[in-house]
């Protein structure tokens, strides 16, 4: 068994080093649903569905660039303020799926990392972008 290191934050989560108040979106997002009357839209098929429209517009502003973007490119004002938004659409997709759904994302985004780091372990690994079924020179 794998055991990864962890930062405990109660009713919050740590992503890409910025604090996610998971609780606190949930809250926002439901009230968001009500006032609106939406809630009766966001079935498990509908939001998966808002998940993968928004991460495609995620990779439409790369889209052409044939890998030749790089992480500078992000400076760029109206690059980096696409990036966000779609982002935070994706992010907010994804805690009110697991908000209906009843998913703990932070138990579950912490045990497939355990998972992949057991399909992937780093001296078969490191270096390679091979999928963990395909053979490793
Ligand atoms: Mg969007």
């Amino acid at each position: 068994m794998i055991v990864l290191e962890t930062v405990r934050v109660p009713a919050s989560r740590w992503l890409g080093g910025i604090l996610i108040d998971n609780e606190k979106l949930a809250s926002s997002l439901r009230a968001f649903a009500a006032d609106r009357d939406w809630d009766q839209f966001h079935t498990p098929k509908n939001l998966a569905s808002a998940i993968t429209v928004e991460t495609s517009e995620l990779l439409e502003i790369f889209q052409w660039s044939r890998g030749q973007k790089k992480w500078s490119d992000l400076d760029a004002p109206d690059v980096r303020a696409r990036t966000e938004e779609e982002l935070a659409d994706i992010l907010l997709y994804l805690i009110r799926f697991a908000d209906k759904a009843g998913i703990d994302l932070q138990r579950a985004a912490e045990s497939k990392l355990a998972l992949n780091a057991e399909k992937y372990p780093v001296e078969r690994f490191k270096g390679s972008d091979k999928k963990y079924n395909e053979k490793v020179e």
